[in-house]
């Protein structure tokens, strides 16, 4: 078997279309001068638009290889399909969009070198997405690293390396809420966090919209903690003491100031008892979520299938 490139870099896109040619432009200088063997993997996760054609064009230049999946299986699930393809010494995510600049991949790369890390990770400076966007995240982070005791400080960032060992471990988890980076601080012993640049998405629009986000993220808690069910437990508890002093409280000035009193308090209680009720149901909600994914997990179905792989090979005839 040949041995595998220096660096594999792994890119999901999902309608990217006004993206992948300034992305390629930049790719691929960076590259060719860090003087080591490279392959750029783009993955295809069902895109409507016209990426996959650009895709596949692409695939006719040296070190390129594109996985067409059969449908939209999100982010994560792309870059695990990627996972199963690479063959590098160093594997890279970053996003499509030029919010991970590509010129940034040689401080990763050195890093990861000269510091012999498993995993390097990264930190966004300066950030460049929307307030609306920027608040939930820092919100997460904070959750995220409390609840998960993952000590990483940007969760966001998908601009990160890994080394092959790491990835494939990474690769025999086969679950289908997943969230790469947290995954690779169980697989990976000497993991760091690098500063990098941040800019912002060159064209189209992001792929998050906030139920999306807020998905991605119970994605993240459920598949890394238990702590809403332990919330969930704890306040419950603690909802039931409150109610029997509550009570105790009301039958006690009921004794007191006799039953006219206790009738004018009917309201009160009925107030109570909405919010009470509210909790039941998004109790019931956050048990639907986790029944929910160990449906999924149960189904055993793949994470993604792959419809097709283009390359033109190794030598990158271009044929
Ligand atoms: N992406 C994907 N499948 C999806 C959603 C996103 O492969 O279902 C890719 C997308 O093309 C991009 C990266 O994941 O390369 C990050 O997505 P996006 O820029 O929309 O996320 P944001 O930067 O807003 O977090
Ligand atoms: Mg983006």
């Amino acid at each position: 078997m040949v041995s595998g490139p220096a660096i594999s870099l792994v890119i999901p896109v999902y309608n990217e279309e006004n993206n992948l040619k300034v992305l390629m432009e930049r790719i691929r200088p960076v590259m060719d001068n860090l003087k080591k063997s490279y392959e750029i993997i783009f993955i295809d996760d069902g895109s409507r638009d016209g990426s996959l054609a650009m895709l596949k064009d692409f695939s006719n230049q040296p070190y390129v290889t594109v996985l067409e999946l059969t449908r939209n299986y999100g982010q994560h699930a792309a870059i695990l399909a990627g996972f199963s393809k690479v063959r590098g010494e160093i594997v890279i995510t970053m996003d499509a969009d030029l919010q991970n600049p590509p010129e940034e991949i040689p401080k990763l790369v050195r890093v990861m070198e000269e510091g012999g890390y498993d995993v390097v990770g990264t930190i966004r400076k300066g950030r460049k997405d929307s307030l609306f966007r920027i608040m939930p995240s820092k919100i997460i982070n904070i959750i995220a690293r409390k609840i998960t005791g993952v000590g990483m400080t940007d969760w966001g960032c998908m601009l990160r390396a890994y080394r092959l060992a790491v990835v494939q471990r990474m690769s025999t988890c086969h679950e289908h809420a997943t969230f790469i980076p947290a995954l690779a601080t169980y697989f990976g012993k000497r993991t760091t966090e690098i500063v990098v640049a941040h800019e912002e998405r060159h064209g189209g629009k992001s792929n998050y919209p906030l139920r999306k986000l807020i998905n991605l993220q119970f994605d993240l808690i459920a598949s890394f903690s238990d702590f809403p069910m332990k919330f969930l437990m704890y306040g419950g508890i603690a909802m039931s003491l409150a109610g029997v002093l509550f009570g105790t409280l009301l039958a006690v000035a009921r004794l007191l100031y006799g039953a006219q009193w206790a009738a004018q308090g009917v309201f009160t209680l009925f107030a109570i008892l909405f919010v009470f009720v509210g909790l039941q149901f998004f109790a019931l909600g956050v048990i639907g979520e986790y029944i929910g994914r160990i449906y999924r997990e149960v189904r055993k179905r793949p994470e993604y299938v792959i419809e097709d792989i283009y390359s033109a090979g190794d030598g990158g005839s271009g044929e």
